[in-house]
Protein backbone atom coordinates (compact mmCIF):
# COMPACT_ATOMS: atom_id res chain seq x y z
CA UNK A 1 0.00 0.00 0.00
CA UNK A 2 1.80 3.27 -1.24
CA UNK A 3 -1.00 5.26 -2.12
CA UNK A 4 -4.49 5.08 -0.54
CA UNK A 5 -7.59 7.86 -0.90
CA UNK A 6 -9.77 8.40 1.96
CA UNK A 7 -12.57 9.79 1.67
CA UNK A 8 -14.30 11.87 4.75
CA UNK A 9 -10.67 12.19 6.23
CA UNK A 10 -11.99 15.45 8.00
CA UNK A 11 -14.34 13.47 10.55
CA UNK A 12 -14.12 11.77 13.42
CA UNK A 13 -12.85 8.82 12.34
CA UNK A 14 -11.89 9.43 9.10
CA UNK A 15 -9.12 11.91 10.30
CA UNK A 16 -8.10 9.70 13.69
CA UNK A 17 -7.64 6.81 10.58
CA UNK A 18 -5.42 9.34 8.63
CA UNK A 19 -2.88 9.84 11.79
CA UNK A 20 -2.86 6.38 12.18
CA UNK A 21 -2.03 5.11 8.84
CA UNK A 22 0.67 8.63 8.39
CA UNK A 23 2.25 7.48 11.71
CA UNK A 24 2.37 3.49 11.47
CA UNK A 25 3.38 3.44 7.90
CA UNK A 26 5.51 5.76 6.62
CA UNK A 27 5.63 4.27 3.10
CA UNK A 28 2.19 5.39 2.48
CA UNK A 29 0.88 8.48 1.47
CA UNK A 30 -2.70 9.86 1.35
CA UNK A 31 -5.40 11.78 -0.32
CA UNK A 32 -8.04 12.98 1.29
CA UNK A 33 -11.35 13.59 -0.30
CA UNK A 34 -13.73 15.64 1.85
CA UNK A 35 -16.54 17.87 1.04
CA UNK A 36 -16.19 19.78 5.00
CA UNK A 37 -19.99 19.47 5.78
CA UNK A 38 -20.58 20.86 8.99
CA UNK A 39 -18.81 17.33 10.60
CA UNK A 40 -15.69 18.11 8.49
CA UNK A 41 -13.46 20.06 10.63
CA UNK A 42 -9.81 20.78 8.95
CA UNK A 43 -8.37 21.60 12.70
CA UNK A 44 -8.53 17.51 13.02
CA UNK A 45 -5.48 17.16 10.83
CA UNK A 46 -3.99 20.47 11.42
CA UNK A 47 -0.51 18.84 12.41
CA UNK A 48 0.04 17.31 8.58
CA UNK A 49 -1.20 20.13 6.94
CA UNK A 50 2.23 20.71 4.83
CA UNK A 51 3.14 16.90 5.65
CA UNK A 52 4.86 15.31 2.28
CA UNK A 53 2.52 12.48 2.65
CA UNK A 54 -0.90 13.80 3.23
CA UNK A 55 -2.58 15.94 0.57
CA UNK A 56 -6.51 17.25 0.88
CA UNK A 57 -8.98 17.64 -1.55
CA UNK A 58 -12.35 19.71 -0.84
CA UNK A 59 -14.91 17.72 -2.73
CA UNK A 60 -18.03 16.30 -3.20
CA UNK A 61 -17.85 12.37 -3.15
CA UNK A 62 -21.13 12.38 -5.75
CA UNK A 63 -19.43 14.70 -7.80
CA UNK A 64 -18.51 12.33 -10.52
CA UNK A 65 -16.13 14.71 -12.74
CA UNK A 66 -14.15 15.43 -9.57
CA UNK A 67 -14.23 11.36 -8.57
CA UNK A 68 -12.77 10.07 -12.20
CA UNK A 69 -9.77 12.80 -12.08
CA UNK A 70 -8.81 12.23 -9.06
CA UNK A 71 -8.27 8.64 -9.69
CA UNK A 72 -7.22 8.78 -12.83
CA UNK A 73 -4.34 11.31 -11.78
CA UNK A 74 -3.67 8.66 -9.05
CA UNK A 75 -2.73 4.74 -9.26
CA UNK A 76 -4.50 4.63 -5.72
CA UNK A 77 -3.82 1.09 -3.86
CA UNK A 78 -6.82 1.02 -2.17
CA UNK A 79 -9.46 3.67 -2.06
CA UNK A 80 -11.43 4.02 1.82
CA UNK A 81 -14.75 5.28 1.70
CA UNK A 82 -15.58 6.73 5.10
CA UNK A 83 -17.56 10.09 3.93
CA UNK A 84 -21.15 9.87 4.83
CA UNK A 85 -23.91 12.13 6.98
CA UNK A 86 -23.70 10.22 9.90
CA UNK A 87 -26.24 11.58 12.41
CA UNK A 88 -29.19 9.34 12.96
CA UNK A 89 -31.41 12.42 14.53
CA UNK A 90 -30.25 14.59 11.40
CA UNK A 91 -31.58 11.86 8.79
CA UNK A 92 -34.93 12.37 10.78
CA UNK A 93 -35.29 15.81 10.14
CA UNK A 94 -34.10 15.70 6.35
CA UNK A 95 -33.17 12.61 5.32
CA UNK A 96 -32.05 14.11 1.30
CA UNK A 97 -27.98 14.69 1.97
CA UNK A 98 -28.04 11.23 3.21
CA UNK A 99 -29.59 9.58 0.11
CA UNK A 100 -27.08 11.81 -2.17
CA UNK A 101 -23.98 11.84 0.01
CA UNK A 102 -24.43 7.96 1.34
CA UNK A 103 -26.15 6.14 -1.80
CA UNK A 104 -25.42 8.39 -4.68
CA UNK A 105 -22.32 9.12 -3.44
CA UNK A 106 -21.01 5.88 -2.77
CA UNK A 107 -21.83 4.49 -6.48
CA UNK A 108 -20.22 7.69 -7.55
CA UNK A 109 -17.17 6.61 -6.01
CA UNK A 110 -18.04 2.60 -7.23
CA UNK A 111 -18.08 3.38 -10.81
CA UNK A 112 -14.48 5.36 -10.74
CA UNK A 113 -13.21 2.65 -8.58
CA UNK A 114 -14.79 0.12 -11.05
CA UNK A 115 -13.30 2.05 -14.63
CA UNK A 116 -9.68 2.63 -12.77
CA UNK A 117 -9.45 -1.37 -11.94
CA UNK A 118 -8.88 -0.34 -8.02
CA UNK A 119 -7.57 -3.45 -5.78
CA UNK A 120 -9.50 -2.59 -2.73
CA UNK A 121 -12.36 -0.83 -1.85
CA UNK A 122 -13.59 -0.21 1.49
CA UNK A 123 -16.98 0.93 2.47
CA UNK A 124 -17.32 1.91 5.86
CA UNK A 125 -20.45 0.75 7.63
CA UNK A 126 -22.66 0.33 10.81
CA UNK A 127 -23.70 -2.01 13.18
CA UNK A 128 -26.81 -0.14 12.33
CA UNK A 129 -27.92 -1.54 9.01
CA UNK A 130 -28.80 -4.65 10.87
CA UNK A 131 -31.58 -2.96 12.85
CA UNK A 132 -32.13 -3.69 16.35
CA UNK A 133 -32.10 -6.37 18.81
CA UNK A 134 -34.51 -7.64 22.01
CA UNK A 135 -32.43 -8.33 25.10
CA UNK A 136 -30.71 -11.24 23.76
CA UNK A 137 -28.58 -12.30 20.42
CA UNK A 138 -25.54 -10.58 18.74
CA UNK A 139 -25.53 -9.13 14.75
CA UNK A 140 -22.93 -11.55 12.99
CA UNK A 141 -22.13 -10.51 9.05
CA UNK A 142 -24.93 -13.03 8.01
CA UNK A 143 -27.87 -11.06 10.04
CA UNK A 144 -29.94 -9.81 7.41
CA UNK A 145 -30.63 -6.03 6.79
CA UNK A 146 -33.39 -4.43 8.32
CA UNK A 147 -32.24 -0.61 8.99
CA UNK A 148 -34.96 1.64 10.60
CA UNK A 149 -33.92 5.18 10.23
CA UNK A 150 -33.48 6.94 7.28
CA UNK A 151 -29.75 7.09 8.19
CA UNK A 152 -29.14 3.45 8.73
CA UNK A 153 -31.48 2.69 5.42
CA UNK A 154 -28.79 4.96 3.93
CA UNK A 155 -25.88 2.73 4.22
CA UNK A 156 -27.92 -0.15 4.24
CA UNK A 157 -28.40 0.66 0.20
CA UNK A 158 -24.85 1.67 -0.13
CA UNK A 159 -23.96 -1.67 1.22
CA UNK A 160 -26.24 -3.66 -0.98
CA UNK A 161 -24.30 -1.68 -3.74
CA UNK A 162 -21.09 -2.12 -2.64
CA UNK A 163 -21.75 -6.15 -2.61
CA UNK A 164 -24.15 -5.83 -6.41
CA UNK A 165 -20.58 -4.04 -7.75
CA UNK A 166 -18.35 -7.44 -6.15
CA UNK A 167 -20.92 -9.69 -7.89
CA UNK A 168 -21.27 -7.85 -11.35
CA UNK A 169 -17.77 -6.39 -11.85
CA UNK A 170 -15.66 -8.53 -9.88
CA UNK A 171 -14.64 -5.23 -7.76
CA UNK A 172 -12.63 -6.39 -4.74
CA UNK A 173 -14.45 -4.33 -2.38
CA UNK A 174 -14.68 -5.25 1.31
CA UNK A 175 -17.54 -4.08 3.59
CA UNK A 176 -16.76 -3.70 7.53
CA UNK A 177 -19.64 -2.63 9.91
CA UNK A 178 -18.54 -1.14 12.91
CA UNK A 179 -20.79 -0.33 16.42
CA UNK A 180 -20.64 2.97 18.11
CA UNK A 181 -17.36 4.76 18.24
CA UNK A 182 -16.25 7.43 20.47
CA UNK A 183 -12.66 8.66 21.34
CA UNK A 184 -11.26 11.94 20.65
CA UNK A 185 -12.61 14.67 17.52
CA UNK A 186 -15.51 13.25 17.71
CA UNK A 187 -18.31 15.94 16.73
CA UNK A 188 -19.79 17.36 19.64
CA UNK A 189 -23.70 16.28 18.77
CA UNK A 190 -22.76 12.37 19.62
CA UNK A 191 -23.96 11.07 22.66
CA UNK A 192 -20.22 10.70 24.72
CA UNK A 193 -18.59 14.08 23.22
CA UNK A 194 -22.46 15.97 24.01
CA UNK A 195 -22.48 14.41 27.67
CA UNK A 196 -18.95 15.13 28.17
CA UNK A 197 -19.29 18.79 26.54
CA UNK A 198 -22.22 19.58 28.67
CA UNK A 199 -21.01 18.44 31.87
CA UNK A 200 -18.15 20.46 31.80
CA UNK A 201 -20.57 23.64 31.15
CA UNK A 202 -22.70 22.35 33.53
CA UNK A 203 -25.41 22.40 30.85
CA UNK A 204 -28.66 19.58 30.89
CA UNK A 205 -27.61 16.03 29.34
CA UNK A 206 -30.87 15.44 27.30
CA UNK A 207 -31.25 11.49 27.40
CA UNK A 208 -34.11 10.28 24.89
CA UNK A 209 -36.92 8.51 26.68
CA UNK A 210 -35.90 5.95 30.05
CA UNK A 211 -32.44 5.83 28.65
CA UNK A 212 -32.62 2.04 28.37
CA UNK A 213 -31.48 1.33 24.62
CA UNK A 214 -28.28 -0.40 24.78
CA UNK A 215 -25.14 -0.07 22.70
CA UNK A 216 -22.16 -1.27 22.45
CA UNK A 217 -18.93 1.14 22.72
CA UNK A 218 -15.40 0.58 20.51
CA UNK A 219 -12.81 2.77 20.76
CA UNK A 220 -12.28 4.93 17.64
CA UNK A 221 -8.41 3.38 17.52
CA UNK A 222 -9.64 0.04 17.61
CA UNK A 223 -11.93 0.87 14.84
CA UNK A 224 -8.99 2.23 13.06
CA UNK A 225 -6.90 -1.05 13.72
CA UNK A 226 -9.40 -3.26 12.49
CA UNK A 227 -10.16 -1.14 9.22
CA UNK A 228 -6.45 -1.34 8.44
CA UNK A 229 -6.21 -5.34 8.93
CA UNK A 230 -9.37 -5.30 6.62
CA UNK A 231 -7.70 -3.23 4.08
CA UNK A 232 -4.20 -5.82 4.26
CA UNK A 233 -5.55 -8.92 5.02
CA UNK A 234 -9.12 -8.66 4.36
CA UNK A 235 -10.83 -10.32 1.25
CA UNK A 236 -12.08 -9.26 -1.23
CA UNK A 237 -16.16 -9.82 -1.30
CA UNK A 238 -16.07 -10.28 2.52
CA UNK A 239 -18.30 -8.29 5.79
CA UNK A 240 -16.13 -7.88 8.72
CA UNK A 241 -18.38 -6.73 11.81
CA UNK A 242 -16.14 -4.93 14.52
CA UNK A 243 -17.22 -4.10 18.14
CA UNK A 244 -15.38 -3.76 21.08
CA UNK A 245 -17.21 -5.84 23.71
CA UNK A 246 -18.36 -3.15 25.73
CA UNK A 247 -22.78 -2.82 25.99
CA UNK A 248 -24.26 -0.02 27.90
CA UNK A 249 -27.69 1.18 28.49
CA UNK A 250 -27.60 5.24 27.87
CA UNK A 251 -28.63 5.76 31.42
CA UNK A 252 -25.58 3.85 32.47
CA UNK A 253 -23.10 5.35 30.56
CA UNK A 254 -24.35 8.98 31.16
CA UNK A 255 -24.18 7.96 34.98
CA UNK A 256 -20.99 6.82 34.45
CA UNK A 257 -19.60 10.07 32.40
CA UNK A 258 -21.01 12.38 35.35
CA UNK A 259 -19.39 10.52 38.31
CA UNK A 260 -15.98 10.88 36.72
CA UNK A 261 -16.23 14.40 36.15
CA UNK A 262 -17.98 14.73 39.39
CA UNK A 263 -21.33 16.51 38.60
CA UNK A 264 -24.62 15.46 40.25
CA UNK A 265 -27.19 13.36 38.40
CA UNK A 266 -29.72 16.48 38.55
CA UNK A 267 -27.84 17.35 35.33
CA UNK A 268 -30.11 13.82 33.56
CA UNK A 269 -32.92 15.39 31.60
CA UNK A 270 -34.99 12.59 30.38
CA UNK A 271 -36.53 13.73 26.86
CA UNK A 272 -38.94 12.44 24.41
CA UNK A 273 -37.76 9.51 22.78
CA UNK A 274 -36.53 9.35 19.07
CA UNK A 275 -39.03 8.10 16.52
CA UNK A 276 -38.32 4.61 15.86
CA UNK A 277 -35.44 4.05 18.01
CA UNK A 278 -33.14 0.62 17.85
CA UNK A 279 -33.39 -0.63 21.61
CA UNK A 280 -30.88 -2.85 21.40
CA UNK A 281 -26.93 -3.25 19.01
CA UNK A 282 -24.75 -5.76 20.39
CA UNK A 283 -22.03 -7.40 17.51
CA UNK A 284 -20.54 -10.51 17.24
CA UNK A 285 -16.98 -10.10 15.72
CA UNK A 286 -15.17 -13.41 15.85
CA UNK A 287 -14.62 -13.64 12.22
CA UNK A 288 -12.71 -10.66 12.40
CA UNK A 289 -10.98 -12.24 15.23
CA UNK A 290 -10.02 -15.12 13.03
CA UNK A 291 -9.88 -14.28 10.16
CA UNK A 292 -8.28 -10.70 10.32
CA UNK A 293 -6.11 -11.51 13.97
CA UNK A 294 -7.69 -8.12 15.12
CA UNK A 295 -9.34 -7.81 18.42
CA UNK A 296 -10.69 -4.51 20.11
CA UNK A 297 -7.80 -3.85 22.82
CA UNK A 298 -9.08 -0.87 24.59
CA UNK A 299 -10.78 -1.47 28.00
CA UNK A 300 -13.78 0.75 27.51
CA UNK A 301 -13.41 2.55 31.38
CA UNK A 302 -9.85 3.69 31.00
CA UNK A 303 -10.77 4.69 27.07
CA UNK A 304 -13.60 6.84 28.26
CA UNK A 305 -11.27 8.56 30.89
CA UNK A 306 -8.80 9.02 28.60
CA UNK A 307 -11.71 10.47 26.17
CA UNK A 308 -12.66 12.71 29.00
CA UNK A 309 -8.98 13.81 29.15
CA UNK A 310 -9.05 14.50 25.66
CA UNK A 311 -12.04 16.59 25.77
CA UNK A 312 -11.00 18.66 28.63
CA UNK A 313 -7.89 19.56 27.27
CA UNK A 314 -9.24 20.86 24.08
CA UNK A 315 -12.60 22.60 25.15
CA UNK A 316 -10.98 25.28 22.32
CA UNK A 317 -11.33 22.84 19.41
CA UNK A 318 -14.88 22.12 20.81
CA UNK A 319 -16.05 25.81 21.33
CA UNK A 320 -14.72 26.50 18.08
CA UNK A 321 -17.17 23.99 16.36
CA UNK A 322 -19.54 25.28 18.71
CA UNK A 323 -19.91 28.60 17.61
CA UNK A 324 -18.59 27.81 13.59
CA UNK A 325 -15.16 29.62 14.39
CA UNK A 326 -13.50 26.30 12.04
CA UNK A 327 -15.53 27.62 8.95
CA UNK A 328 -13.72 30.33 9.14
CA UNK A 329 -10.44 29.10 10.22
CA UNK A 330 -10.92 26.81 6.68
CA UNK A 331 -11.28 30.25 4.48
CA UNK A 332 -8.56 31.94 6.18
CA UNK A 333 -5.97 28.61 5.85
CA UNK A 334 -7.20 27.73 2.27
CA UNK A 335 -9.47 30.30 0.72
CA UNK A 336 -12.85 29.83 -0.68
CA UNK A 337 -11.63 26.90 -2.79
P1 LIG B 1 -18.45 12.27 10.65
O1 LIG B 1 -19.83 12.82 10.48
O2 LIG B 1 -17.64 12.69 11.83
O3 LIG B 1 -17.58 12.63 9.36
C1 LIG B 1 -18.06 12.51 8.05
C2 LIG B 1 -17.06 13.18 7.12
O4 LIG B 1 -17.52 13.00 5.77
C3 LIG B 1 -16.93 14.69 7.34
O5 LIG B 1 -15.57 15.06 7.29
C4 LIG B 1 -17.69 15.30 6.16
O6 LIG B 1 -17.21 16.57 5.79
C5 LIG B 1 -17.45 14.25 5.09
N1 LIG B 1 -18.48 14.26 4.04
C6 LIG B 1 -19.83 14.28 4.21
N2 LIG B 1 -20.45 14.28 3.01
C7 LIG B 1 -19.46 14.25 2.06
C8 LIG B 1 -19.46 14.21 0.65
N3 LIG B 1 -20.60 14.23 -0.06
N4 LIG B 1 -18.27 14.16 0.00
C9 LIG B 1 -17.10 14.15 0.69
N5 LIG B 1 -17.04 14.20 2.05
C10 LIG B 1 -18.20 14.23 2.71
O7 LIG B 1 -18.61 10.69 10.58
P2 LIG B 1 -17.81 9.56 11.38
O8 LIG B 1 -18.45 9.36 12.69
O9 LIG B 1 -16.36 9.83 11.28
O10 LIG B 1 -18.19 8.29 10.49
C11 LIG B 1 -17.38 7.94 9.36
C12 LIG B 1 -17.99 6.72 8.69
O11 LIG B 1 -18.08 5.64 9.61
C13 LIG B 1 -19.43 6.96 8.19
O12 LIG B 1 -19.57 6.33 6.93
C14 LIG B 1 -20.30 6.28 9.24
O13 LIG B 1 -21.50 5.81 8.66
C15 LIG B 1 -19.39 5.15 9.68
N6 LIG B 1 -19.61 4.69 11.07
C16 LIG B 1 -19.59 5.57 12.11
C17 LIG B 1 -19.74 5.10 13.40
C18 LIG B 1 -19.67 6.03 14.59
O14 LIG B 1 -19.90 5.59 15.72
N7 LIG B 1 -19.34 7.30 14.43
C19 LIG B 1 -19.93 3.74 13.63
C20 LIG B 1 -19.93 2.87 12.55
C21 LIG B 1 -19.76 3.36 11.27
Amino acid sequence: MKQILVTGGCGFIGSNFIRYQLSEYPGQSITNLDKLTYAGNLENLKEFESHSRYHFVKGDIANQDLVESLLKSTSFDAVINFAAESHVDRSILDSSPFIQTNIVGTQVLLDAARKQKINRFLQISTDEVYGSLGAEGLFTEETPLAPNSPYSASKASADLLVRSYVKTFNLPAIITRCSNNYGPFQFPEKLIPLFISNTLEEKPLPIYGEGKNVRDWIHVLDHCRGIDAAMRRGEAGQVYNFGGNAEMQNIEITRLLLKLLGKPETLIQHVKDRPGHDLRYAIDCRKAESELGWKPETEFHAGLKATITWYQENRDWVNRIRSGKYLKYYEQQYGNR
